[in-house]
């Protein structure tokens, strides 16, 4: 296979839905988290981080209108001329109808945002919040994006997710009877997570009518009940050649229509503990390019749906 993407590029796939090169405004709405605010647990997710995967948001001292404005104002703002307002950290959909309608209408200010994009948990999708998102289609693209991050409860539980896999089921299923695009989050290196534990998660993913998918290694950063896990030798990171022979078995494996957002996570790197290869983006980038094209693999080459 030659001069072809070999998986479905996301930046592809924006430039054919909206005819252009289109960015992401990635905004702190001020959410808190049910597993963060003591109602399902107080400890959150073993991996999140301070401010529940926002640190690299600008502006996010701001009100959401203002966070826009400046994003738009910015240098990253003049390299597009379309745009997806992204509510990226803790749980998006977390308070009532009401607040969220408010929320999500203060982020979208500008003719040029052409998406809502919006990251939460499973069990905070309702019916009531489906048809809340579900209202925005007739003028711009609506995303959820649903963490997962293994299809194993044993280590959902171990990671202390605080949801089921049952549960995401659900949602999928909310979600797209309202023809909402789901992106589920995945993650590599849970602790005693198995290659059949990953094998397992691909084909859960394959078998719901998810159209996007988020993949990132586990790594550590401070002040995280992992970061107490490695310090106390209870927790290994994985290489970076473990996980891209395991991207490129996720990848291989995964039914070709899903689009692949991300294949690296952006831990900040004030924050990073471990491990440390995580902090090179074209380490994880062109090594998993020149791995496809060495093993002559690319998404979908082993999908089969009798495996689901
Ligand atoms: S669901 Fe998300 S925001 Fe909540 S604790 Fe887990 S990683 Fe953090």
């Amino acid at each position: 296979m030659e001069d072809k993407e070999r998986y479905n590029h996301l930046n592809t796939y924006y430039k054919n839905k909206f005819g252009e090169r289109t960015l992401k405004i990635c905004i702190d709405a001020g959410f808190s988290c049910p597993n963060r605010d003591g109602t399902l647990s107080s400890n959150g997710c073993i991996f999140c981080s301070e401010k529940g995967s926002g640190e690299l948001i600008k502006f996010s001292n701001l009100d959401i209108s203002n966070q826009v404005r400046n994003f738009l104002n910015s240098y990253r703002g003049k390299r597009a001329n379309k745009f997806i307002a992204y509510f990226q950290n803790f749980t998006n959909t977390y308070d009532s109808v009401e607040n969220l309608k408010s929320k999500y209408d203060s982020a979208l200010i500008d003719d040029r945002i052409v998406g809502l994009s919006v990251a939460t948990r499973p069990d905070c999708i309702t019916e009531e919040i489906a048809n809340l998102l579900a209202s925005y289609s007739n003028k711009y693209n609506v995303s959820v994006e649903l963490g997962l991050q293994t299809s194993n409860d044993k280590i959902g539980k171990l990671i202390n997710r605080c949801y089921s896999s049952c549960q995401f089921t659900t949602a999928v299923n909310i979600l797209r009877k309202n023809n909402i695009e789901v992106i589920a989050h995945i993650m590599i290196g849970l602790p005693n997570e198995t290659f059949d534990d990953i094998k397992n998660t691909v084909s859960f993913i394959n078998a719901h009518d998810i159209q996007g998918i988020k993949i990132h290694s586990t790594y550590i950063t401070k002040n995280t009940v992992l970061a107490d896990m490695y310090y106390n030798n209870q927790y290994e990171p994985i290489t970076l050649e473990y996980y891209l022979n395991t991207l490129a078995y996720v990848i291989s494996h995964l039914r070709p229509d899903i689009i692949i957002h991300r294949i690296s996570g952006d831990a900040p790197k004030d924050l990073l503990v471990a491990p440390e290869w995580n902090t090179h983006k074209k380490w994880i980038l062109n090594g998993f390019e020149k791995l496809l094209k060495e093993k002559d693999l690319w998404q979908g080459k082993y999908y089969s749906n009798k495996t689901v």
